[in-house]
């Protein structure tokens, strides 16, 4: 199958008579008819439904349906993005180990890796992403289990050269993983570039619609755990009766140990009901980015030309500095996510947002309708303007997450928040 018909199709199959549609098991239990059954689902010798915060069929077709789309071979969804970063980290790392992160990532994942993980007991080294390999190399510790950075950063609209951090994980001989939450893998399957475990939020593009919140995790099934590092996986799990994971699971060790061990003892599970909407979000994705980015482009290339922009960051764009890495990893597109500034000060940015009328301010991106932040009085708000400058936000700064409409009205509103600043 081709992307866009794994989308609609891949995750479930409905047999002679069934629903067409992925149907809603709004259960937190299944019914067994003997005990004999149960042990072996607790034993984790046979394979099914026991409990929703384990897995559930709603939950679990549309798993299978992002694992087909990002080329993994199991996923695992949880409640929030932000679970599935910390899930996907945590599944391999314990207090006395290190990360290797980008420090061009979401604000949310930063506070997690600086300042969560750190409490745990694991130190997090926050690198410049552009630094060349044998800069990067430097930062590998014999305690170092994981490197960790997004596709397209966000708000930076960094692209990651994804072969660069591929060759620094092989070096530790650690897994990479990578937060494809703005490309999608409808635009970039990182896993194709060598990345070892792939996580999304997919509260952003793969819902599309803002209708849930939650995240996922995707295993390339390509990582060898056993190379000495990762007890975790390759010797025996007292929980389960002295189970080893990659001796059972093999090249799903991973994700089934995210699964059993993690979400049994953390629980960050999804509702059904959210898994429903997610997948219906996806059955759409491809058409969707595509018209996200056409938009984004068009708007880009209008606000290029308006004087009171003064830097604007698009990787779609042939004068940013990300360009050429976008034309290799992102070929056939970016996410409708547009970072430029209006003016140089807080209130110009301000009252140019406070003039839009079809686009509304949110604390959101990857919607199908048009939005926009100012980082300097929302998300970053208690930040002085030394602080908001060392964060690389400055005052003007505006993140523009262009939605589906018509391109033409989205800029017909730019425009006149525009004449409403020349007074
Ligand atoms: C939003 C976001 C997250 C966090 O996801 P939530 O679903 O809000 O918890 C993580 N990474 C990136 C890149 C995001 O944009």
């Amino acid at each position: 199958m081709n992307f866009e018909t794994k989308c609609l199709h891949a995750g479930y199959t409905p047999k002679n008579g069934e629903s067409r549609v992925v149907p809603i098991s709004q259960t937190t239990t299944f019914r067994y008819d003997s005990t004999e059954e149960i042990g072996k689902l607790f034993d984790l010798e046979a394979a099914g439904y026991f409990y929703t915060r384990l897995a559930n069929p709603t939950t679990d077709a549309v798993e299978q349906k992002i694992a087909a789309l990002e080329g993994g071979v199991g996923a695992l969804c949880t409640s929030s993005g932000q679970s599935a970063i910390f899930f996907a980290l945590l599944n391999i790392v314990e207090s006395g180990d290190h990360i290797i992160s980008s420090s061009a990532i979401y604000g949310g994942a930063f506070n997690l890796l600086g300042h969560t993980f750190k409490k745990l007991g694991v130190d997090v080294t926050f690198v410049d992403q552009t630094l060349p390999l044998s800069e990067l190399t430097k930062e590998v510790r014999p305690n170092t289990r994981a490197i960790f950075a997004e596709t397209i950063a966000n708000p930076a609209l960094l692209v990651l050269d994804i072969d660069k951090f591929a060759a620094l994980a092989k070096e530790a001989d650690v897994p990479l993983i990578i937060d494809n939450t703005f490309a999608t893998p409808y635009f970039c399957r990182p896993i194709e570039h060598g990345a070892d475990i792939v996580v999304h939020s997919t509260t952003k593009y793969l819902d599309g619609h803002a209708v849930q919140t939650g995240g996922v995790i995707v295993d390339s099934g390509k990582f060898n755990w056993q190379n000495g590092k990762f007890p975790q996986l390759s010797e025996p799990d007292v929980t389960y009766h002295g189970l080893v994971y990659t001796d059972v699971f093999g090249e799903a060790a991973y994700i089934t140990k995210a699964r059993v061990q993690l979400m049994r003892d953390i629980g960050a599970t999804p509702s059904p009901q959210n898994s429903f909407l997610l997948n219906l979000g996806i059955e759409t994705l491809a058409v969707r980015m595509d018209r996200h980015y056409e938009n984004a482009l068009a708007v880009a290339h209008y606000l290029e030309k308006q004087p009171l922009v003064k830097k604007i960051m698009f990787p779609g764009l042939p004068s940013d500095p990300n360009y050429a890495l976008a034309q290799k990893y992102l070929p056939n597109g970016l996410s409708g996510v547009i970072s430029f500034e209006v003016g140089d000060d807080r209130e110009t940015a301000g009252k140019w947002l406070d003039a839009l009328k079809l686009v509304s301010l949110e604390v959101h991106v990857a919607d199908i309708r048009t939005c926009a932040l100012h980082p300097a009085t929302s998300t970053h708000r208690q930040l002085s303007e030394k602080e908001l400058v060392e964060a690389g936000i400055s005052p003007g700064l505006i993140r523009l997450s262009c939605g589906i409409e018509s391109v033409d009205d989205i800029i017909a509103d730019l425009e006149q928040a525009f004449r409403t600043l020349e007074g």
